[in-house]
């Protein structure tokens, strides 16, 4: 049967978890606050266009209570060099149910997204794991990604797709991922200023290659990223959806920019419709934390473009497993 293109969404939904290293919650903690009114209105706006979504959830987030993290976490932890990186000490300080503590629960809202049925629930590891950090081995890897499944079994959810943290695809840990039941990932975009595999000379290069993922954002340069639908089954274990695009937040500053960085998603979903490609779109919740109503209007916008391209190009939502699944059963 002949492949039409695809449209993917996929969500790293980690609320703390995953940025406690890098933000503080003086500078970013009202966005963290908001993730479950984003979470509420995502429903509301997928149900009305019938846009699918793959949450790839922080496996800590499943439990409702630290008597349940406790119950979940695996004994062998990473061992970091950098220890900053580290979530179990980060857990030490949370609160002690959801009702307390919003920003390291959220089995609830999780359930909400499960009986609305329309949204996959993929895994983001279960303690926002570091693939690429130095110290940490492959066994603790896959200590991780057995509580990321076992935590989920509960609530009847089959973990079967992965969003690695930070994008760090850690070649050599994918077999572990298939072995557990996991038949896809998002890999990065092609291009070398997406690449999350660090070296000396790149370390230097980070405000360059910061600067070329913010213009890229809003022009053209490094193509649309979007993938033959029937080429992405390279007789891999497990398959590779790359990542054609991450929707930023709404920039007050660039405000003036967000119709070009519309139009450039809009582009690349066309592209891809009319030759029977995927287009991938990522972001996190807490992106749409802050400027709450302009990050919808984009988003209701880029869901306009899909309806009209479902309708001239047959271009269909589908979450990372049913379009994995599409693939290895043609
Ligand atoms: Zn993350």
């Amino acid at each position: 049967m002949k492949k039409r293109g695809a449209f993917v969404i996929t969500l790293d939904y980690e609320i703390h978890w995953g940025v406690f290293d890098a933000m503080s919650l003086d500078a970013y903690g009202a966005n963290l606050r908001n993730v479950n009114t984003v979470i509420d209105r995502l429903l509301i706006l997928c149900d009305k266009y019938q846009v699918k979504i793959t949450f790839a959830t922080v496996g800590m987030l499943f439990a409702d209570s630290k008597k349940s993290l406790e119950k979940y976490n695996p004994s062998d932890t990473p061992s970091y060099d950098n220890n900053s990186l580290n979530t179990y000490d980060l857990m030490k300080g949370v609160g002690i149910d959801e009702q307390n503590d919003e920003l390291h629960y959220a089995k609830s809202t999780i359930q909400k997204i499960k009986q609305n049925g329309l949204h996959e629930i993929g895994t983001h590891t279960y303690s926002h794991y570091n693939c690429l950090a130095q110290g940490q081995t492959l066994e603790q890897f896959k200590a991780d990604i057995i509580a990321a499944k076992e935590i989920a079994k509960p609530m009847d959810i089959m973990v079967q797709s992965i969003v690695f943290p930070k994008n760090q695809v850690n070649d050599a840990y994918l077999k572990v991922c298939y072995e557990n039941g996991i038949k896809s990932y998002r890999g990065t975009e092609e291009s070398a200023i997406y690449n999350t595999k660090s070296s000396p000379l790149k370390k230097k290069l980070v405000p360059l290659i910061r600067l070329g993922r913010l213009i890229d954002g809003y022009l053209n340069l490094t193509g649309h990223n979007t993938y033959n639908v029937e080429k992405l089954n390279a007789n891999n274990e497990i398959l590779n959806l790359p990542s054609s695009r991450f929707l930023r937040p709404f920039h007050s500053k660039l405000s003036f920019l967000e119709a070009l960085k519309v139009k450039r998603i809009v582009k690349s979903m066309r592209h891809a419709a009319k030759n029977n490609e995927l287009f991938h779109l990522w972001w996190h919740p807490h992106n749409f934390g802050a400027d709450m109503d302009k990050n919808f209007e984009n988003l209701e916008e880029i869901f306009n473009a899909y309806t009209d391209l479902n309708i001239s190009h047959n271009f269909e939502s589908k979450t990372m497993t049913e379009l994995t699944l599409d693939i290895l059963n043609k």
